[in-house]
């Protein structure tokens, strides 16, 4: 956790739950040990890189209305090098599903499929890919996986899960 720009983490500490976190061996989906849930982080001073790198895209961008901090909506979003990730507490596994959450979704489903890019709901490590007009419930997506979907022109027809290796070959 961190502060960013006019926004701050405040009382959220979401992100000490639902991210992984290598360095400790933390599973996404589970507080961490060190977290003060509410509070902050026990051992801030000396956090690892990648807690102290960390931003949700709630805390970066202004585009996100003030519904979407992330102890309000229990929603983390984030980024990857396909699209949008949006990490529900496992603790409310349907969050995602209240509006204005759904809504929003739906619409970034919308304009990522126009334009090549992927919206992923993850529980815990259960991944659903979102598009305009179906939910594809990969189950539990492993690190060592990638999701591949099969497309008809820009349309999102179904989606399955490959080793990353198989992709390579
Ligand atoms: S989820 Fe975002 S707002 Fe909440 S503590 Fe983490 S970085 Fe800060
Ligand atoms: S080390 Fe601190 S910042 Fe990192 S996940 Fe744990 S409580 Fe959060």
């Amino acid at each position: 956790m961190t502060t960013s720009g006019e926004r701050h983490c405040g009382d959220c500490t979401l992100c000490c739950k639902v991210m992984a976190i290598e360095a400790l061996t933390k599973p996404a989906g589970t507080w961490c040990a060190h977290c003060k849930p509410g509070r902050g982080c026990a051992i801030y001073a000396g956090r690892p890189a990648e807690c102290e790198s960390f931003s949700c895209l709630w805390l970066v961008s202004d585009l996100l209305d003030e519904c979407w901090k992330p102890n309000l909506s229990k929603l983390v979003l984030t980024t990857s090098e396909d699209g949008v990730e949006v990490r529900c507490d496992p603790g409310l596994p349907n969050a995602w599903r209240k509006e204005p959450y759904a809504t929003d979704i739906r619409a970034w489903a919308a304009e990522g499929e126009r334009n090549d890019m992927t919206v992923v709901v993850i529980v815990g490590q259960r991944m659903i890919l979102i598009t305009p007009e179906h939910e594809f419930d990969l189950g539990i997506v492993g690190p060592d996986e990638r999701i591949v979907r099969e497309l008809e022109g820009t349309k999102v027809v179904g989606a399955s899960v490959v080793k990353a290796a198989e992709l390579r070959v």
